[in-house]
């Protein structure tokens, strides 16, 4: 058996300070490129993820970042260790669950390996597969695509019976079905705010002066801007990138019932720390 596990909100409590901290780390790049302060900044984010689902594609779309450095710009924690919350016994189940591990993330690589070293897990991994490793055929196809993971199965060298998807977003499960791997839907940290996702702006507040200002500014430099094509290029490579945050998350549940269990979640879940015991749910 081979366990692909996600990182945030699946091996620790990323809701708890990390997403935040993206938020504001995102909303602070934005203000940057833009050149504006972080009140308008936070209002262009609600318009880009209100049309594109994704600051990031906002971002590619009218500013050309690229996407990897926004991406570390996002991710950026010299006092991580404060703000990681794992549970207690996770290295003890790690170690104790049979079979392979393999970290599979949309995060990138520096972050993915620092958040494992603080909760003490690193060495339980043979391989982080995070969002660098995952382009396949000169296009980055992040979780969920289907490319990508059949694409990692053959690489770690594993038929799709023997491997099991243990993530958080329920969305990738589902995307996933049919492939013939196994799901575990872990339950217990989620939340209503995701790092793409700005705080909710209260209606009719999206659009002051100042941020009509920046959009419409940017609106006349893409008409103008010259090759358009390289920008849709750039664009189709990067629209899976949001397919995480654009998914709609489920709303918190108290308890992991069963009873509630969608038909491609093979188990389900509150933490990775009760995996071992319901490890029968996916035929082992
Ligand atoms: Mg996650």
């Amino acid at each position: 058996m081979v366990w692909l596990f996600d990182l945030d909100n699946t091996l620790h409590d990323a809701s708890y300070a990390i997403f935040p901290a993206i938020n504001a780390q995102m909303t602070a790049y934005v203000a940057r490129v833009l050149g504006c302060d972080e009140a308008t900044a936070s209002r262009v984010r609600v318009d880009y993820w209100q049309r594109y689902g994704a600051t990031l594609l906002g971002m590619i779309r009218h500013h050309g970042v690229d996407p990897a450095e926004f991406l570390h710009a996002a991710h950026d924690f010299p006092e991580l260790a404060s703000m990681v919350r794992v549970q207690r016994g996770l290295a003890r189940m790690l170690r104790r669950l049979p079979g392979r591990k393999v970290l599979l993330t949309n995060a990138p690589q520096e972050y993915a390996r620092a958040v494992l070293r603080v909760a003490g897990i690193e060495r339980m991994f043979e391989r982080v597969v995070a969002i660098e490793q995952m382009w396949v055929h000169g296009e980055l196809r992040p979780k969920p695509d289907r490319r990508m993971l059949r694409h990692w199965l053959a690489r770690i060298g594993v038929d799709p019976s023997r491997a099991v998807l243990v993530e958080d977003t329920v969305s990738h499960l589902k995307r996933y079905q049919g492939l013939g791997i196994r799901t575990a839907w872990i339950t217990g940290y989620l939340r209503t705010l995701t790092p793409s996702r700005p705080h909710a702006a209260p209606a009719g507040e999206t659009r002051d002066a100042a941020t009509q200002a920046v959009l419409d500014a940017e609106r006349e430099r893409h008409r103008h801007a010259a090759g358009e094509a390289a920008h849709a290029a750039q664009e189709h490579a990067v629209a899976l990138v949001a397919a995480e945050t654009q998914a709609p998350q489920p709303r918190r549940l108290k308890r992991a019932n069963p009873a509630h269990r969608p038909r491609y979640v093979h188990i389900k879940v509150q933490s990775s720390n009760q995996l071992h015991r319901r490890m029968r749910g996916i035929g082992s």
